[in-house]
C-alpha cells in the first residue's frame, strides 16, 4: 500500500477553532489554565456525572490539547488521539495500559534506547517479559507471537534504520490476537500511516517532526476510540503525564508545515545519502531511501539516518570539523545534527544496552535539517576530508 498521502489535499491538518471565542484571531488561542469553572451547581453535577463532556481540569481535558489531538488523529486516520508530556510518557502509558504481571511483549530489535530501558527496568520489575525479534524475519515474528499480549514495532528502527513490512507484521499480530503498537516518529504520518496498514496503536515522539522546531518535548498516541479510551481513563490521569496547553499550541503551529518540512528533509537527505554512499571514506549508509524500493507502507523518507566509516577514519575529527551539523541528540527540527556511535556506546545508562541497538563504533547518526542541501554537503565533505 504505497499510496501517497497528501494532507494538504484532503485538509487533514485543518481543525476548526471557534473564532468567536478568540477575538477573531486566525491562530487558535492557548487555553493556558489549570481549571475550568462551572456556570452553576447543576452544571457541575452534570459534568461530574459525565452527562456532558467539558473541560474540568487540564490534567483531564484542555481545548488546546484537544485541538492538537484532533489534528494528529486526522493525519493518522485515527478515531481518537491523546497527547502526552513526552514521547516516553506516551510509550510507558500505552504499554502500562495493556500489560499486567506475567504478560509477554514481543518487540522488534534495535528499539529506541529509552523504550528498551523501560522494558528492561520497570516492566521487568512488574514481571513483564520481552522477546526481541528481527522484524525483517516474519517467521521469527510468527514464532514469537503466540501467547504474547503486545507486539511493539518501530519501523525504521532508531539507529540502523531497519525497515519492516508493517502491514504483514500487523496481520500476523492480529492473527495471533496480539495488540500491535508502532512508534512512527521517524516517518511521521506524512510518509507512513500505520493504522491504514492494520496496526492497532500509533505512537509519536512529537518532540521530533510533529513539533519540528526543537522547542517542545511531547508525545501522542492514536488509535480507535476504544483503545485510546482505555489509555485516557487509566494510565493518562493516574500516571499524569499530561501535555501542557502551551506545548500543544507549539505543536499545532509546527504541524501546519509538517508536509512541506517532511518533503524538504526527504529531498536533502536523499541527495546527501547518495553522495555519502559514493564516497570512498564511507562503508555503509543506513537510509531506507537508498533501497531500490521503499519498504511496503512507507511512501517517503525523512532526514534521519546513520552511516559507517571505513576503518581508520577519525570519527572525532569528523565531528569536530563540522560547522553546520551540531553535536546533539534528538532530531526533527530545522537544525542538522550529528551523534557519534562511539559516544553512545560509552553511555552509562542502565541497562547499558548500546550493543542491542546495532550501533557500530565507526558510525555516526545524522539529522539532515532544513539549512540547504549544498551547504550541508559542503560541510560534510570538508569534515570527511579532515578525518581521513
Ligand atoms: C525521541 C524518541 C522517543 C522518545 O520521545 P521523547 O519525546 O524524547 O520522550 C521515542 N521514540 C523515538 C523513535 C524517538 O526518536
Amino acid at each position: 500500500m504505497n499510496t501517497v498521502f497528501d494532507p494538504l489535499a484532503d485538509a487533514s491538518l485543518i481543525v476548526a477553532h471557534d473564532i468567536s471565542n478568540a477575538y477573531d484571531a486566525v491562530v487558535p488561542p492557548i487555553v493556558q489554565t489549570s481549571l475550568f469553572t462551572f456556570t452553576d451547581y447543576d452544571d457541575m453535577v452534570a459534568s461530574y456525572k459525565g452527562e456532558k463532556v467539558r473541560p474540568i481540569y487540564t490534567r483531564g481535558l484542555n481545548p488546546t490539547v484537544r485541538m492538537f489531538e484532533d489534528m494528529l488523529a486526522n493525519l493518522e486516520g485515527a478515531e481518537d488521539a491523546i497527547g502526552f508530556a513526552s514521547g516516553m510518557s506516551a510509550i510507558s502509558s500505552t504499554v502500562l495500559s495493556f500489560v499486567e504481571p506475567g504478560d509477554r511483549i514481543v518487540a522488534v530489535r534495535h528499539l529506541y534506547p529509552d523504550a528498551f530501558r523501560l522494558f528492561g527496568t520497570l516492566l521487568a520489575r512488574m514481571k513483564v517479559d520481552v522477546t526481541y525479534v528481527d522484524g525483517r524475519d516474519e517467521d521469527a515474528v510468527a514464532k514469537a507471537l503466540p501467547g504474547a499480549k503486545l507486539f511493539y514495532m518501530e519501523s525504521p528502527t532508531s539507529w540502523v534504520m531497519e525497515t519492516h513490512d508493517v502491514e504483514a507484521l500487523a496481520a500476523l499480530a492480529r492473527a495471533h490476537g496480539v495488540l500491535s503498537v508502532i512508534d512512527n516518529s521517524w516517518a511521521s504520518p506524512i510518509f507512513q500511516r500505520p493504522l491504514s496498514l492494520g496496526v492497532d496503536i500509533v505512537i509519536h515522539s512529537a518532540s521530533k517532526y510533529l513539533g519540528g522546531h526543537s522547542d517542545v518535548v511531547a508525545g501522542v498516541v492514536a488509535g480507535s476510540k476504544t483503545l485510546i479510551g482505555r489509555i485516557r481513563s487509566e494510565a493518562y490521569p493516574y500516571l499524569g503525564g499530561k501535555l501542557s496547553p502551551f506545548d500543544a499550541w507549539l505543536l499545532i503551529r509546527g504541524m501546519r508545515t509538517l508536509p512541506i518540512r517532511m518533503k524538504a528533509h526527504e529531498a536533502s537527505a536523499t541527495a546527501i545519502t547518495r553522495r555519502l554512499q559514493a564516497h570512498e571514506a564511507v562503508e555503509t549508509v543506513c537510509y531506507p531511501g537508498l533501497a531500490n524500493q521503499l519498504a511496503p507502507g512507507l511512501s517517503g523518507t525523512s532526514g534521519l539516518f546513520s552511516f559507517i566509516f571505513h576503518e581508520g577514519v577519525n570519527v572525532r575529527a569528523f565531528c569536530e570539523h563540522l560547522k553546520l551539523f551540531k553535536l546533539g541528540v534528538s532530531w526533527g527540527g530545522h537544525e542538522s545534527l550529528v551523534v557519534p556511535g562511539e559516544v553512545v556506546l560509552a553511555q552509562k545508562a542502565q541497562p547499558n544496552s548500546a550493543v542491542a541497538f546495532g550501533i557500530s563504533p565507526r558510525s555516526v547518526r545524522l539529522h539532515v535539517g532544513l539549512e540547504g542541501t549544498e551547504a550541508l554537503w559542503n560541510d560534510l565533505e570538508a569534515a570527511i576530508n579532515a578525518a581521513v
